[in-house]
């Protein structure tokens, strides 16, 4: 595409003059102009291209502008723009029997939302519904979501403004070897002391008090933390013993992000309760949902379930999902995740630890992968302090403009740069962004002790 840097100043004025962005301070900020994207790659109004290892805000699961699902928009949109929710309509009839066809266990309801912060807000109306409870236990080091019950279960600085006890949410500690809060030294470890610390919790706060227990089946924005073996499955027992309903959030982690259709197909474990967006259609109209349990489903069969939205299940989402789902399908797209993850990404990963003091520890699956950056690899004292800002956070924004000064749009947050590319990017388009990551690194390495 031709540069056209006049047509980017107007854009960009009329975002600095109009456009409030989210969790920003708005004179603090400088959005770059975008002019176009396509597969792994965006570009801006003055001729730079970047291949984009963030897949948006990891929701561009198939890249962007999948030609396949862009005839398939415009196909809907020809035929039936939208309908209202109450009525069974084609794109949304297939998406649900495709999403339920996928999820595991008896997952086979599907209740559709705008987003993944509504699908939280929902997920947990149901399990409170279900149990008769009000409580839900959610893990530090996580993300739910920016609505009032969601951003009361996320587990960061997103939550502090607003902060509420009326959420009725009470947080743990989820395993982390690397930076244990149960002085473990080994995975066995690490699993086992949070399961006590988990179900010790439950005891504390009264088993008959809690309604769900929620966690991201692997953390993602918080550091894609891969939990242990055995530490879902311990969970899934702990809400089996107290009757407590247990929801994974598969926001970030869902369709193919992991190598699997979902991340909990790779560790063997059904939730009562699944929340799912972004991936569902690679983002391209807002789609979020839950799937949920014969159990919990049976809780609303003759009773009305008493919640829903405008945008319920819209046909033009729906249909971008059947497309992406299609798309996903017919072009092996999880089986590349999981291929190229393992055979390209994670030996690449682990040459960068090797060459670079800045990387205390690579870790993830399939095209959901985390570098933990450091000042020190023996204290792991983190690159940045936690939740820096300005000055103190001169390390991390040095790497980062170092990325794109190599044309490599990199995902960050605090100490950690995370690589989640589209899931259908290609060997070569990995081989470009990890070389990028290299020369970016050695800009990191001059902080290190
Ligand atoms: N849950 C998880 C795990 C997420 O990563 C996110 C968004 O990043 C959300 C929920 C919230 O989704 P949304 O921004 O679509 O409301």
């Amino acid at each position: 595409p031709q540069p056209n840097p006049q047509a980017g100043a107007a854009v960009k004025a009329a975002d600095r003059a109009h456009v409030f962005h989210s969790w920003s301070a708005q004179e603090l900020i400088d959005p770059l102009a975008v002019a176009g994207a396509e597969g792994s790659y965006f570009w801006d109004y003055d001729g730079n291209r970047y291949l984009d290892f963030t897949s948006g805000l990891v929701y561009t699961n198939i890249g962007y502008q999948h030609p396949k699902v862009v005839a398939a928009i415009q196909e809907q949109a020809g035929r039936l723009t939208t309908f209202a929710p109450a009525f069974a309509i084609e794109s949304r009839s297939e998406a649900a029997r495709l999403i339920a066809e996928r999820t595991p266990g008896d997952l086979d309801k599907i209740f559709f939302t705008n987003g993944g912060a509504d699908a939280i807000e929902h997920a947990v109306r149901m399990a409170r519904l279900h149990t008769g409870r009000a409580k839900v236990l959610t893990a530090y080091r996580s993300y739910h979501g920016g609505t009032h019950q969601a951003v009361n279960m996320t587990g960061d600085p997103r939550r502090w403004a607003s902060d509420s006890a009326s959420a009725g949410v009470v947080h743990f500690w989820a395993p982390f070897l690397y930076r244990s809060r149960f002085y473990a030294e080994t995975e066995e470890q690490e699993c086992a002391r949070a399961l006590e610390h988990l179900e010790t919790t439950v005891a504390f706060e009264g088993p008959g008090t809690v309604a769900a227990i929620v966690l991201e089946t692997i953390p993602g924005t918080a550091g894609i933390m891969v939990p242990p073996p055995g530490y879902l499955a311990g969970v899934r027992e702990i809400c089996d013993k107290y009757g407590i309903v247990f929801v994974l959030d598969e926001v970030m982690a869902g369709f193919g992000r992991t190598g699997t259709w979902f991340a909990a197909d790779a560790f063997d474990v059904v939730p009562d309760l699944m929340t799912f967006a972004k991936g569902v259609n690679s983002g391209y109209v807002p789609l979020g949902g839950v799937a949920i349990s014969g159990a919990i489903a049976e809780t609303f069969a003759r009773r009305p379930y008493p919640g829903g939205l405008t945008y319920s299940g819209h046909p033009l989402a729906c249909a971008a999902a059947v497309a992406t789902i299609g798309v996903m399908a017919e072009e092996g797209v999880v089986e590349n995740a999981a291929r190229l993850g393992a055979s390209v990404v994670e030996p690449g990963l682990t040459a960068l630890a090797e060459r670079h003091p800045s990387v205390g520890e690579v870790r993830g699956m399939g095209m959901f992968w985390a570098l933990e950056l450091v000042r020190d690899r023996e204290t792991r004292e983190p690159l940045v302090p936690y939740n820096a800002t300005g000055e103190a956070n001169a390390p991390m924004a040095a790497f980062g403009a170092a990325a794109k000064k190599h044309g490599l749009w990199p995902f960050i947050n605090m100490s950690r740069t995370h690589v989640v590319p589209p899931c259908n990017v290609t060997e070569a388009e990995l081989k470009e962004g990890l070389a990028a990551l290299d020369a970016a690194l050695t800009v990191a390495d001059e902080y290190t002790v």
